[in-house]
């Protein structure tokens, strides 16, 4: 009988999901709603609400100790507030103080969605036993996260290693974020279809000018799908290698749809990688695909949770999230 669950939540511009997760990362109930990002924000919470009302149904949640969020951003983890891009009605929600509220007081840790699924990765994925890594999710946008000496690094906001608006093109194009030349703006699945569109790649018959169709061109041999990837492989490259040199990563995870490339994306990255991350003590640097997958931002909600809250009476087990 597990006696360390947490509440794991995971919200999105599309969908909220929650679940209860044991202290093993074991997803013991699942269940989720499409998230209404149209309507206002008392509609957003209240469809969290169902989710944490049909977590809370069963016999297990009497064992629940914790709620662990994680949320697309910006999130400021200091003051417990929300304002994600794609849910208009949340801004500067304070999604902490409700989710509290609704789970009759128990602790609650926010975290943006891509420390969560940085957690996630070093708990049970592709960073597992790396005390230094970086993960990234690269798909819509680009987010990520730090693992820094054996312990998951939020920084004070919960947005640290939020790598796709670092600039890597001095005077590259204006960012949403108001910044130029970001490695989102270059990276993102949305700009790697842009980019080969306007250097004369053609979808198909089926029309789809997605990510995933100009991968799939570039697989096939096309020379403009292929350059628009590696160009994308640059700017990760140049992000992964400023950061290894920064703070001496010695792995950076790479998950999200346009991950889904596979050696399309992987192979230019490596080569790049090459270029940028010189100096001897990033020489070491490895780069590897995600294995979480969808569960990513729900385990390490779940995560960030058992970190924030031990359980004193429960020994902390070696591959525990905090190392
Ligand atoms: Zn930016």
């Amino acid at each position: 009988m597990p006696t360390d669950l947490v509440a794991a939540l995971d919200i999105g511009g599309t969908k909220i999901a929650g679940a209860l997760v044991d202290d093993r990362g074991r997803i013991l109930l699942r269940t989720q709603r499409p998230t209404p990002a149209r309507e206002d924000g008392d509609t957003v919470m209240r469809a969290v609400e169902d989710v944490l009302g049909e977590l809370a149904a069963g016999e297990p949640w009497a064992q629940v100790r914790a709620v662990g969020i994680g949320s697309a951003g910006p999130v400021d983890a200091s003051a417990g507030t929300v304002s994600p891009v794609n849910v208009p009605g949340w801004r500067g929600y304070p999604l902490v103080e409700r989710v509290r509220a609704a789970t009759h007081g128990l602790p609650v840790e926010l975290v943006g969605d891509g420390v969560a699924m940085t957690a996630a990765e070093h708990w049970q994925g592709a960073a597992r036993g790396h005390d230094n890594a970086l993960c990234m999710v690269v798909s819509t946008g680009v987010g990520g996260g730090l693992v820094l000496g054996g312990s998951l690094h939020p920084g004070p906001t919960g947005n640290a290693g939020h790598i796709g608006h670092i600039c890597v093109d001095l005077d590259g194009d204006p960012c949403p974020c108001g910044a130029r030349g970001c490695v989102e703006r270059i990276a993102s699945g949305p700009n790697i279809a842009r980019r080969a569109l306007d250097a004369g790649w053609r979808p198909g018959p089926d029309g789809d000018t997605s990510a995933a169709a100009v991968a799939m061109a570039a697989r096939a041999g096309d020379p403009v799908a292929t350059a628009s990837f590696d160009r994308a492989a640059q700017a990760l490259a140049a992000g992964i290698a400023a950061t290894a040199t920064l703070v001496e990563i010695d792995i950076a995870v790479i998950g999200g749809g346009v991950a889904m490339a596979g050696d399309v994306l992987f192979a230019p990255l490596r080569r790049a990688l090459r270029d940028y991350a010189a100096l001897s003590f990033v020489r070491q640097l490895t780069v590897a695909p995600a294995l979480m997958g969808t569960d990513a931002g729900l385990v390490g909600a779940a995560a960030a949770a058992l970190r924030a809250f031990p359980d004193p009476a429960v020994p902390r087990l070696r591959s525990a999230v905090n190392g």
